[in-house]
Formats: C-alpha cells, sequence, structure tokens
C-alpha cells in the first residue's frame, strides 16, 4: 500500500520557545492510503493538534508533513486534499441539509445538476435519502453526525479527519455510527484519520492504531498487535485490563514477592514488570500461582474474580459465563491459577 500521510519528525510547541507547551515531541508516522487509522491516548497527548497541523489549522515548530508525497507546509488548509469533521458537526443550524451538504461544492462553482447529484449520492450514502429539505437543527444528534460526514466526503477528498467523532453520541448510537463509520471507509476508499481516547472505540475500529502520550507516539499497530504485544507498561495499562505483577527474573524462572515461582517466556535477568490479561488466567486446583479471593463481581457475561496475589491486591481473573453458572467462591478463599506461559508479556520497566 501506498504511503498517504507521511509525518516526519514534528515539533509543536506552544507559547515561548523552549519555555511553552510542548504539545508533539518528535512524531513521524506513515498513514497508509486506504487505511483507517487511529490516534488513541489520554486527555491532553496531542491528538487535536497533530490532526489540526495536518488539516492546516496551524504550523508546526519542526518537521515535515507529506500528504501523497508533496510536502503541505506552503498549503493553506483549503487547498490540503483533507476535510475534517468535528465533534461538534458545525452544520449550519438554519439552513437545510441539502444546503449545508452543497455548501462546499457551491464554494468551488460546480454546475447546479452536478451538485444535486452529488447532494442526493451524498444523503443515500450516509443512508438518509429523504431529510434533504429539513433543517439541520431539527435533526437528532445521530443524524445530524451523519450529515456531517456526507457534507465532509461531498468533496471527495483524499484524507478524512475525524476528531473525536462519535463522542457526544449515546451508547448505542455510537456503536451504530462505528460499523457505519467503517462501512463507509470502505465504501469510499478514502483514508481516515481517527481519534479518540476509547480505546474499545479505536480496537473496534481500525486498521492500525498509534498509541499517543505526552506528544509522543508509544507503539503503532493493528488492534491485535497493540492489545497482544504492548511495548510497555503505559501501553498495556491504556488498552484494555491488564494484571501487572513485580518480579524477580533468573535461570529459575519469575520470582514474585512471596517466592511463588512463574515459568519465563522470555530469558531476562532482573527486576521486570509482568503484565497478565485477566481473560488468559485459569481457575485452575492444578494451576502454578496461588490467590486469595477478594471480591466476585457477575458483570453479565462475565465474572470476574479480584484476588490478592503475592501480597498485591487487585489482580483480575476474568471468565466467561458459558453455562450462566457463576462459581461459588467466597472472599478469604485460596484459589489456584493457571497461567499460561504465552500469557505473560515481560516489561523491562
Ligand atoms: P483531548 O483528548 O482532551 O482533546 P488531545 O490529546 O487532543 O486532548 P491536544 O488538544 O492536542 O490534546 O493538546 C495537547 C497539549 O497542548 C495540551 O497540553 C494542551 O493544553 C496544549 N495546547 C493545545 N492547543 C494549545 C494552544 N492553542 N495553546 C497552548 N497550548 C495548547
Amino acid at each position: 500500500m501506498s504511503s498517504a500521510i507521511g509525518i516526519e519528525r514534528i515539533c509543536m510547541e506552544f507559547g515561548e520557545p523552549g519555555q511553552g507547551v510542548r504539545a508533539l515531541d518528535d512524531v513521524s508516522l506513515d498513514i497508509r492510503a486506504n487505511e483507517f487509522f487511529t490516534l488513541l491516548g489520554p486527555s491532553g497527548c496531542g491528538k487535536t493538534t497533530l490532526l489540526r497541523l495536518i488539516a492546516g489549522f496551524e504550523q508546526p515548530s519542526a518537521g515535515t508533513i507529506r500528504l501523497y508525497g508533496e510536502a503541505m507546509q506552503d498549503l493553506p488548509p483549503f487547498r490540503r486534499p483533507v476535510n475534517t469533521v468535528f465533534q461538534s458537526y458545525a452544520l449550519f443550524p438554519h439552513m437545510s441539509v441539502a444546503q449545508n451538504i452543497a455548501f462546499g461544492l457551491e464554494m468551488r462553482g460546480l454546475p447546479r445538476a452536478e451538485i444535486d447529484a452529488t447532494v442526493q449520492r451524498m444523503l443515500a450514502l450516509v443512508k438518509l435519502p429523504d431529510v434533504g429539505r429539513r433543517r439541520a437543527d431539527q435533526l437528532s444528534g445521530g443524524q445530524q453526525q451523519r450529515i456531517a460526514l456526507a457534507r465532509a466526503l461531498a468533496n471527495q477528498p483524499k484524507v478524512l479527519l475525524l476528531d473525536e467523532s462519535l463522542s457526544a453520541l449515546d451508547q448505542k448510537l455510537r456503536k451504530d455510527m462505528q460499523m457505519e463509520l467503517k462501512r463507509l471507509q470502505h465504501e469510499t476508499g478514502i483514508t481516515f484519520i481517527f481519534v479518540t481516547h476509547d480505546q474499545e472505540e479505536a480496537l473496534t475500529m481500525s486498521d492500525r492504531i498509534a498509541v499517543m502520550d505526552k506528544g509522543r507516539v508509544l507503539q503503532v499497530g493493528t488492534p491485535s498487535e497493540i492489545y497482544e504485544s504492548p511495548v510497555n507498561r503505559t501501553v498495556a495499562a491504556f488498552i484494555g485490563e491488564t494484571n501487572f505483577l513485580a518480579a524477580d527474573a533468573a535461570d529459575a524462572g519469575l520470582r514474585l514477592g512471596d517466592g511463588q515461582v512463574l515459568q519465563a517466556p522470555t530469558p531476562l535477568r532482573g527486576a521486570v514488570t509482568l503484565a497478565i490479561r485477566p481473560e488468559r488466567v485459569h481457575l485452575d486446583p492444578a494451576g502454578e500461582l496461588e490467590g486469595v479471593v477478594e471480591d466476585v463481581v457477575y458483570v453479565g457475561t462475565d465474572t470476574v474474580y479480584h484476588l490478592n496475589v503475592a501480597g498485591q491486591g487487585g489482580f483480575r481473573v476474568r471468565r466467561q459465563n458459558h453455562d450462566g453458572a457463576v462459581a461459588a467462591h467466597a472472599p478469604g478463599e485460596r484459589l489456584r491459577l493457571r497461567v499460561p506461559t504465552a500469557a505473560i508479556r515481560v516489561l523491562a520497566e
């Protein structure tokens, strides 16, 4: 796949050089054509700033952004082959839906018949073929979101930037729109760059994800690479649930604080942190690890056991309620746990 967006060593500092806020710190990314690419990270990590730089609303302090091989620094936003959908939708409330979608096309001076045909095509694409005459402010939040997408797609951008676009929607609508966005990306073949702080949303929708923290990119990978093989503790903690255990790695294995030993998946030595996903641990009387039950929480599809392991509380084991049955274990009870060696990630930090 060819490169759609090349981000090369971008730094962004707001305020006085050397004293301001460093929103982005040496960020490099290669986003491929036709990719659904997500920037994921906690609030303030620099996601929106990176989108605004790609769109051309800001100029970087250092570094280069290329779109389809062309350096962008001298191009104003409206000359870039990019469109943005904001969280607030930013529709013109008193205009009709059709006028909203037509706006950018009229600015470009396209013939009326072509504009009308495009508006109808876009309404069909977002599955709202009959709302063209309605006023934008008479639509529901979910409908407004679709119209904002239709308006952004009408100009046939090569790249669509979506900034927390689903966060104003309720949970059910949000799940529907996640699928809808994936479908639109597939059907149009446009490169989507999606910004979110919601890891589940990122895992559900993306071809690849860049995990960001404090202005830096920590890891880039497919959802399964990021989930199964986080490069460090910050990524592991941010994506899904993770148990962390301190251990001492030596020839004999991974020795926990209370002397219990787990088999090491990799030959490492010294103080390490073990990252273990709750759903990879089994309750098994023949298991190598022991824990004391602190709490048992039934959450519908699963039951989550909170245990104290090696003197450390809050170790979670998540088991699916296949048969609707919940194993009866009471607080204070000792349980044995089986942790497959492949389920242990050994983190050096
Ligand atoms: P959120 O998820 O909360 O929107 P974000 O990851 O998108 O966060 P940014 O909005 O990119 O983060 O902000 C990154 C950092 O840069 C923050 O510390 C923010 O306060 C700072 N920042 C952003 N814009 C400006 C600005 N115009 N002037 C000064 N500081 C700014």
